[in-house]
């Protein structure tokens, strides 16, 4: 797969590898009240709703910058001011969705287990039976945090039956796995451009049922994140209310382009589990330890534990397998030390091996004998 061997390859959760046809879709401006990017625009947004198996029922909104911004504007949007969240925590992004709605006064409660533990359907079920007040559900579909996999038809089975509310930050797992309205009940997910869709960063988007988007006047706390108010605006005249991200856009509908060509959701989730077979086997094999057992493991990013050996430091392991040409990332867990590898981005087997080959040359010359980590 394409990168100039110059440029590193990000085995990263995003940004991400990109192909070189999706920068290359970026070598042109856009006048943003053009014709031409009006189209543009309106194709991207119907082709993400019917990604999620949603046309009949929901409407996409995207939203200029990072997938932090769409989050920030999902909840702000959608939870009313006299609304309740409960947010299923078990890594970073749950605790960051509790922050959001402190930061707009909603009321809120989270239900947590571990970063190395699903979300709990039976405990989700006896908290919505125990307390009315609750409207929404907030859940991760894949908590990059750790790259665990949470059980989101459950979830959202249990929220449906109690007559609460879904709200999805799907992040790190939309388009690479399934996610489809007709089959799971949910208010809007919220995801972005640069993750499994391997676009470029500054642009996120919410997928949201178009009667509760329009039920959610005047909820927003805020101007420039209000998904009602910018769906409306779009809908009126095609265009965004504030300056589009042009290029991105443009990037992203070439990424789409990709996506479709490589067997779209399938195709995409395929390539990503053969990469992680391949990284988990070939990390095994030098000793390393993964953090999840493989049945909670989400083919995106996978978490090793920290090699017990005392020649291996990491600042150093990084900066060796930089130099070799691949970008890897800290771990972010509470729980143990450790260190991530992405699967994700415009990467294949080929490249999983060559990554694979500079973790057991820098370990060799960094003197470390295994991967293993303490008991
Ligand atoms: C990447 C990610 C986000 C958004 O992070 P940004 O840095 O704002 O793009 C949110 N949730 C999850 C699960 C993610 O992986």
């Amino acid at each position: 797969m394409s990168a100039a061997p110059s440029e590193p390859l990000l085995l990263t959760p995003g940004p991400l590898t990109t192909s070189r046809t999706v920068r290359e879709a970026m070598l042109r401006d856009w006048g943003s009240r053009d014709r031409d990017f009006v189209a543009l625009n309106a194709a991207v947004r119907r082709r993400l709703t019917a990604l999620a198996g949603a046309e009949a029922s929901h409407v996409t909104v995207p939203l200029q910058g990072s997938g932090t911004f769409v989050v920030e504007a999902m909840l702000g949007t959608l939870v009313p001011r006299e609304g309740k969240l409960l947010v299923l925590v078990n890594g970073a992004y749950g605790e960051r969705m509790l922050k959001i709605a402190a930061c707009h006064g909603r009321a809120s409660v989270a239900l947590r287990t571990p970063e190395d533990v699903p979300n709990d359907p039976d405990a989700l079920d006896r908290a919505l039976a125990a307390d009315p007040a609750v409207t929404h559900v907030a859940v991760v579909h894949c908590e990059t945090t750790s790259g665990i996999l949470n059980p989101l038809p459950a979830i959202a089975a249990v929220t449906a039956r109690h007559g609460r509310r879904l709200l999805i930050d799907a992040m790190s797992a939309f388009g690479a796995l399934p996610l489809d309205a007709r089959e799971i009940r949910f208010e809007a997910v919220a995801a972005s451009a640069n993750k499994c869709l391997e676009g470029v960063p500054g642009v996120a988007f919410a997928i949201v049922e178009r009667e509760a988007l329009l039920a959610a006047a005047g909820n927003s706390p805020s101007l420039s994140l209000d998904l009602h108010d910018q769906y409306l605006a779009m809908e009126k005249n095609g265009q965004w209310r504030f300056t589009p991200p042009t290029h991105v856009l443009a990037a992203f509908q070439r990424a789409l382009n990709e996506h479709e060509a490589e067997g779209g959701v399938e195709g995409r989730g395929r390539r990503y589990r053969e990469n992680c077979r391949i990284l988990v086997e070939g990390m095994r094999a030098l000793g390393f330890a993964t953090l999840l057992p493989d049945d909670l493991q989400a083919p995106i990013i996978v978490t090793f534990r920290m090699p017990a050996d005392p020649a291996f430091r990491f600042e150093e392991f990084y900066d060796r397998l930089r130099r070799r040409g691949f970008v890897i990332y800290p771990g972010k867990l509470t729980v143990a030390p450790s260190f991530r590898i992405g699967c994700i981005g415009r990467i294949g087997a080929a490249e999983m091996r060559r990554a694979l080959a500079a973790v057991a040359e820098t370990m060799k010359e960094m003197g470390v004998a295994s991967g293993r980590p303490a008991d």
